[in-house]
């Protein structure tokens, strides 16, 4: 049985269908704070609490043979971070280590980590790589590396084998339409440009048109959701079937998109016009992040599959058929 945490969430719903559809038994532990029960799959077992309920994750462990543990439950707002980093630090560090206690505690040595690109900070060179030195630049990046070597530290200290898997930015919808991407407030790109499309907002803004890109605008590697959840079932059996490991890999496409060309990309899938309006630069973002993911490939043998357009694609059929997102009696 694998525990996902978080398993209610954007990416941790997708991987929980992946985990399933690939045989796996599943149990999800998620408090529903940004998450949606609608989201996780009618296969899993679900359980609703915190990730810092020390007495529930007792029982969790105690009830369910846990073979690894895919830890998603976390904030992940870069601008939300600047402003409010306590939040970040309390949510995403100390009631990780709570559980990675209680995993310390029940002899579960497999973990599989969901970092990001923005424990890189502001690279000075186009394509990050993983021995790039890591000077993350916001709250989020910040309390996303301390985890990571944290996990270093135990894995010394302990059995634990762990691999971290930093996204870039997860985009797009599972082809069957039930799942997709659901935040309250929305603050994520695509997300925002097809809720506009879709007659949901007066406008778009673009923050910043001043970095040093081509066209002014921040360039983002933006990487199907469905990719993601297969480099982490990747990384899933090497965890459980290989040797001990303690290692982080990107996860991105390797291709790098400005907000405008994403704006553009959205109009040409949806036939729709945009209303765009310039707004200052968000704090704590840096104007390019883009991924190599040599590394995955070479170790995992990991690919992305899908294009911008299959992202555009998929979430644009999201969004139509649940223009609500998912519908709020839960
Ligand atoms: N962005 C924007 N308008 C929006 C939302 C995002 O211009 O309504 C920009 C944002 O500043 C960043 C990029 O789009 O440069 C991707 O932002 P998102 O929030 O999707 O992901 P992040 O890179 O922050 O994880």
């Amino acid at each position: 049985m694998i525990l996902v945490t978080g398993g209610a969430g954007y990416i941790g719903s997708h991987v929980v269908k992946q985990l399933l559809d690939r045989g796996f038994e599943v149990v999800v532990l998620d408090n529903l704070l940004t998450g949606y029960r609608q989201a996780v799959d009618v296969r899993a077992v679900f359980w609703q609490g915190n990730i810092q309920d020390e007495p529930a994750l007792d029982r969790l462990f105690e009830t369910y043979q846990i073979e690894g543990v895919m830890h998603f439950a976390a904030h992940c707002l870069v601008g939300e971070s600047v402003v409010q980093p306590l939040k970040y630090y309390e949510n995403n560090v100390a009631a990780t280590t709570v559980l990675l206690k209680a995993m310390m505690r029940h002899r579960i040595a497999k973990l599989i980590f969901s970092s990001t690109c923005a424990t890189y900070g502001v690279p000075d060179i186009g394509i990050l790589h993983e021995e790039l030195p890591t000077r993350p630049v916001n709250p989020y990046g910040r309390s996303k590396l301390m985890i990571e070597q944290i996990l270093r530290d135990l894995a010394d200290a302990y059995e634990l084998s762990f691999i971290c898997l930093r996204y870039f930015n997860a985009a797009g919808a599972n082809p069957s339409g039930v799942i997709g991407e659901c935040h309250e407030p929305e603050t994520h790109l695509i997300p925002n440009v097809l809720l506009h499309l879709l007659g949901k907002t007066t406008h778009i803004s673009i923050f910043g048109e001043d970095y040093d890109t081509p066209d002014g605008t921040c360039i983002r590697d933006y990487i199907h959701v469905d990719d993601l959840s297969n480099a982490h079932i990747l990384a899933l059996q090497q965890l459980l079937y290989g040797e001990k490991s303690a290692t982080v890999y990107n996860l991105g496409t390797g291709t790098g998109y400005s907000v405008k060309e994403i704006i553009k990309a959205c109009e040409a899938i949806t036939g729709k016009k945009a209303n765009v309006a310039f707004a200052d630069r968000r704090s704590g973002d840096p104007g390019r992040l883009v991924a190599s993911y040599e590394k995955a490939t070479r170790e995992l043998e990991w690919k992305p599959e899908y294009s911008l357009e299959d992202m555009v694609r998929t979430a644009w059929e999201w969004h139509r058929r649940h223009p609500g997102g998912y519908p709020s009696e839960q």
